[in-house]
């Protein structure tokens, strides 16, 4: 049986690589934040979706040493750490002048250097197995720029560097690295971002979902956490082998413009 860690699964995209992971019969392991009752419920449901165990492991995405423990925890448990995906992210949209310096440093540390503390703690564990699947949830926005979103941009094109930089170290180890770039996905994450942005740009939230977001997209719709989840599940597979080194978009056709 395989074992998952997924970053910032208690919510949005990453809980729903979480169910369909769970639901295909690996051994899961949650992580983010919240309350403790609505996590154990959470833990409990996905449980109930498959034959794997389903953990759930508080790190802080801030703290190197409680990543390291993640890993640590998850190999301990299962013997094995299969597949990795860094996905907790947080957003903070304002002018480049105005940016709060704890905004910067705190996007790059969750978005970017988390990846960086997981893969680097999961990678001698991946080598030894000569098994391994690093997807990082990266964004359209690691391909291509917005304005007001200076630190998450920079945290996405970070991120789909560093997965080209690992894909070469794991390459002759059977350990693959990719990018998924998601465009515009109803969560949490984007519901506040909507409100951000209307301030940033001086408009209302419907012209926001309408001229800024829906506009990105050709298609003129979001991007579900299903279609995410799944292509996900397609690059954990041995079908996926020679898929490394990639950032894949899932946009809309927004970054073929
Ligand atoms: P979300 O807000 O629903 O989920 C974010 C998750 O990260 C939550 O589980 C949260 O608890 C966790 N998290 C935040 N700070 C943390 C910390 N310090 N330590 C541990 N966990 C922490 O957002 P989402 O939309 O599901 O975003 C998930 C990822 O997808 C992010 O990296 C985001 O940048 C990326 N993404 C989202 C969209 C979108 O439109 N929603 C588009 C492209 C990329």
């Amino acid at each position: 049986m395989k074992t998952i860690i997924i970053t910032g699964s208690t919510s949005g995209i990453g809980l729903g690589i979480a169910e369909n992971f769970a639901s295909a019969g690996y051994n899961v392991v949650l992580n983010g934040l919240g309350k403790p009752d609505e996590i154990e419920a959470t833990r409990a449901r996905v449980a109930d979706l498959g034959a794997g165990e389903v953990i759930f492991h508080g790190a802080n995405m801030l703290k190197p040493d409680e990543i390291t423990d993640l890993v640590k925890t998850t190999r301990d448990k299962f013997g094995s750490v299969d597949v990795i995906i860094p996905n907790a992210g947080i957003q903070h949209v304002e002018k480049i002048e105005d940016f709060p310096l704890e905004k910067w440093d705190a996007i790059i540390a969750i978005n970017l250097s988390s990846a960086f503390h997981l893969i680097r703690a999961a990678m001698p564990i991946m080598k030894q197995q000569e098994f391994g699947r690093i997807i990082a949830i990266a964004s359209a926005h690691g391909l291509v720029a917005s304005p007001f979103k200076s630190s998450y941009v920079a945290a996405k094109h970070g991120i789909v560097g560093l997965m080209k930089t690992v894909a070469l170290e794991g390459a002759e180890f059977g350990v693959t690295a990719n990018a998924i770039c998601p465009g515009y996905v109803e969560t949490p994450l984007v519901s506040g971002q909507i409100a951000d942005t209307a301030k940033a740009r001086g408009m209302s939230e419907e012209d926001v979902i309408s001229d800024v977001i829906l506009k990105a997209q050709p298609t003129k719709q979001f991007v579900t956490v299903e279609q995410i989840a799944s292509l996900a599940l397609f690059l954990a597979s041995d079908q996926a082998a020679q898929i490394t080194g990639a950032a894949l978009p899932m946009d809309g056709g927004w970054t073929a413009q």
